[in-house]
C-alpha cells in the first residue's frame, strides 16, 4: 500500500499573502473601511482583467444572482431556466423574486448544461437562462445565446467558478449579458466572501442603485442647495455592497490569479495524465478551443469496472489523510424542491447519474508537488484495490 500522510490534505484552503494583510491593515488605518475608494479601484481593475463593459462589486455571488434578476425585471409568474447539477444559491435566487425554476438536464461530457434541454424546457413565461460554467469550464455559449435570442430570453451567467475562464478567446465577463462571481472563502480568488457582477453600462448602472437601498447617488445634484445630505430612494432596494476591507483582499488576489491559475492549470493536468489512462476513470473535459478555470477537479468513476462507490471512495481517501468532495448535490434532490416541484431522482436522469459518480479532488494553490503526488497514488491504489 501506499505511505500514509503524516498531516490530513484539506480540500480547499484559503490563500492570503503579506500583501493581502497590509492592505486590509491600511484600510483599517484609513478611516474608510465600507464601500469607498479602493472598492472602486477593485472594480476598475477587474473591469480591465476580464475586458467587461462595466462591474459592480457586491458582497456575494449570490448578491450578483439576485440583483440580476431584480434589476431585468424578472417576477412573479415568470419562469428562469437553469442546471440541476449547481450550488443552491443559482436556484434559491429565483424562488427570492418569486420565479419559477425550471430546470433543463446536462451534458454528459461537460457537466453542463444541455441546450437541447434548455430548448425543451422554453414555456411561453420563460423570461431568462441562468448558465453555469461547471468548475470552471465554459457552458455552450453560442447554442445558449441562440436560443435566447430566438425566444427573446435574458442570459446570465453564473461564472462562481469561471474566473479566469475564456469561451474560445473571450474572457468570461467579457460580454454585454449579466455575469456574476464569487469570490467565497474556497473560490479560485477570494475576499472571504464577495462577489461581482459585470455586464452593460447601464444594466450595472440600475443594479448598483439596487445594490445600496435603491438610493440615487446624484439625487444631491438635482436638489437646488446641492446639498451633500439629499437622497432619494428610486426603488425598495437592497444591502449588498462591498466593503474596502473585502475590496483589500481582492485588489492582491486578482494581481495574482494568472500565477493562481497556471499552477490549478498545471495540477489537473498531471492528475488528467494519469487517470486519462484508466478505464474506471472519467477525467474532466479539456478542449483546446476553451480555458478552464479550474476551479474544480471533478472526477468521475467508472462503476462498471470498480467494486466501490463513490461515498465509500471518499471516506477511503479520508482515511487515507486526504480530503475531497462532491460538487453537486443536485438542485432537484434536495427536500424544498422535491416537494415544491414534485420533482424525483430521474426526471433529470444524466445529472442524477453523474452526480452517483462524481468526486471533487483537492486542487488549490497551497498544494506542494508531494501532495499532488499523494493524491495520485491514493486514487491509483483504490482503482486497483477494488478493480471488479
Ligand atoms: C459558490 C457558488 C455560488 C455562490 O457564491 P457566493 O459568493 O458564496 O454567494 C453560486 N453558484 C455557484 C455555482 C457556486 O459554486
Amino acid at each position: 500500500m501506499t505511505t500514509m500522510r503524516k498531516d490530513f490534505l484539506h480540500f480547499s484552503p484559503p490563500m492570503i499573502g503579506d500583501d493581502e494583510i497590509m492592505e486590509v491593515v491600511d484600510t483599517l488605518k484609513s478611516d474608510w473601511i465600507t464601500r469607498g475608494p479602493k472598492t472602486q479601484r477593485f472594480e476598475k481593475e477587474f473591469v480591465d482583467y476580464v475586458q467587461a463593459p462595466a462591474a459592480l462589486a457586491l458582497n456575494s455571488c449570490t448578491a450578483c444572482l439576485h440583483l440580476s434578476l431584480v434589476a431585468l425585471g424578472i417576477g412573479k409568474g415568470d419562469e428562469v431556466v437553469t442546471t440541476p447539477l449547481t450550488f443552491a444559491a443559482t436556484v434559491n435566487v429565483i424562488e427570492h423574486v418569486g420565479a419559477r425554476p425550471v430546470l433543463a438536464d446536462i451534458d454528459s461530457r461537460t457537466l453542463n448544461i444541455d441546450p437541447r434541454c434548455v430548448e425543451k424546457a422554453i414555456s411561453s413565461k420563460t423570461k431568462a437562462v441562468i448558465a453555469v460554467h461547471y468548475a470552471g469550464y465554459p457552458a455552450d455559449l453560442e447554442s445558449i445565446q441562440e436560443i435566447c435570442t430566438e425566444f427573446r430570453l435574458e442570459l446570465i451567467e453564473d461564472a462562481a467558478h469561471a474566473l479566469p475562464a475564456r469561451y474560445h478567446e473571450n474572457l468570461i465577463g467579457s460580454s454585454a449579458n449579466p455575469v456574476a462571481f464569487s469570490f467565497y472563502a474556497t473560490k479560485n480568488m477570494t475576499t472571504g466572501d464577495g462577489g461581482m457582477l459585470t455586464g452593460s453600462p447601464d444594466f450595472i448602472e440600475k443594479a448598483r442603485c439596487l445594490s445600496l437601498h435603491g438610493m440615487s447617488r446624484d439625487a444631491w445634484r438635482r436638489y437646488e442647495k446641492s446639498s451633500r445630505w439629499y437622497y432619494e430612494v428610486h426603488y425598495p432596494g437592497f444591502k449588498y455592497n462591498m466593503t474596502d476591507l473585502q475590496a483589500s483582499l481582492g485588489i492582491h488576489q486578482l494581481k495574482r490569479l494568472n500565477e493562481i491559475h497556471a499552477r490549478r492549470k498545471m495540477i489537473a493536468q498531471r492528475y488528467s495524465e494519469v487517470f486519462g489512462r484508466s478505464p474506471s476513470l472519467i477525467t474532466p473535459p479539456d478542449s483546446g478551443s476553451h480555458q478552464h478555470a479550474w476551479h474544480l477537479y471533478a472526477l468521475r468513476l467508472n462503476p462498471d469496472t470498480l467494486k466501490i462507490d463513490r461515498d465509500t471512495f471518499i471516506l477511503e481517501l479520508e482515511s487515507m489523510n486526504i480530503g475531497s468532495s462532491v460538487h453537486f448535490i443536485p438542485i432537484h434532490l434536495h427536500p424544498y424542491y422535491r416537494k415544491k416541484y414534485g420533482w424525483s431522482a430521474d426526471d433529470f436522469p444524466i445529472a442524477f447519474h453523474n452526480f452517483q459518480r462524481l468526486i471533487s479532488l483537492p486542487l488549490n494553490n497551497r498544494m506542494s508537488d508531494q501532495d499532488v503526488i499523494d493524491v495520485i497514488e491514493a486514487v491509483q491504489y483504490l482503482v486497483d484495490k477494488y478493480q471488479k
